[in-house]
């Protein structure tokens, strides 16, 4: 790996995280110019410049050294924790950001009998986060099929290819169009400040806690 001197953050290049993670690093006095490719984006004022990605894309990333930082939802990074392999270094949630809130929640079609995790024995749930769903099946002792979607995954149960689905709901609207209804929460997700388990020992290792003292001071102005 090529040595850097600039702390570098990957985010979402475009979605629903894009500008409020924008938005926060300029409230910690961070500008940037972007580039014609619209990849990378250098920082005029302080060491630090911004790669910008799929959100799938951003713990690999970290874990890789391609990039120091991340914003990320907290499902985008708990399920690379679980299902990265036991070679990649761990990587640690510095902080909580308060935005992109939504939960990962277990949702079964309107006439299905449901009274517990119990009830799922037996079924195909199909998710996009087939590592937390695994996590939670074997906490509950629950054996069920696991079915990896990579999008589209409430329409799942009217095809009459899973019985149940495992994904992000934050409104529940999706959830009613779909005649599905919200049973059990997995996990409660924001958008988190990501990185490595250890910080970098070179001058990026004093950047980063500059940010995160500003960071500190902008998300507790804003409660
Ligand atoms: P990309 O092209 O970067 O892969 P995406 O379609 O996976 O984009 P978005 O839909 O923009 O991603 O969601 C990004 C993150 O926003 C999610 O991982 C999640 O943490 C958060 N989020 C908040 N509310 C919702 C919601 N209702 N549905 C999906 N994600 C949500
Ligand atoms: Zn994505």
């Amino acid at each position: 790996m090529k040595e850097r001197d600039r702390l570098r953050i990957a985010m979402q290049k475009s979605g629903r995280l894009t500008e409020p993670a924008l938005d926060l690093l300029q409230r910690c006095g961070l500008s940037f110019r972007q580039s014609r490719d619209k990849l990378f984006c250098f920082g005029e004022g302080e060491p630090v410049d911004l790669l910008l990605v799929r959100d799938d894309d951003i713990p690999s990333l970290i874990a890789q050294g391609v990039c120091d930082l991340g914003i990320v939802g907290r499902n985008v990074l708990n399920e690379f924790q679980l299902t990265a392999g036991e070679e990649s270094p761990p990587l640690a949630e510095l902080r909580p950001l308060g935005f992109g809130r939504c939960r990962l929640s277990i949702a079964v079609p309107q006439e299905f009998e449901y009274q517990g995790p119990q009830h799922l024995e037996g079924t195909r749930i199909a998710t996009s986060y087939p590592g937390l769903l695994a996590a939670w099946l074997r906490e509950k002792g629950v054996n069920a099929g696991v079915m990896t979607l990579a999008g589209s995954v409430e329409i799942a149960p009217r095809l009459g290819t899973a019985d149940a689905i495992c994904d992000l709901v934050q409104s529940g609207g999706t959830l009613v169009a779909n005649q599905l209804r919200e049973t059990d929460v997995l996990l409660e997700s924001e958008a988190v400040l990501a990185a490595a388990g250890t910080p970098p020992a070179d001058e990026r290792g004093d950047m980063l806690e500059l940010l995160l003292k500003r960071l500190d001071g902008v998300i507790q102005v804003r409660e």
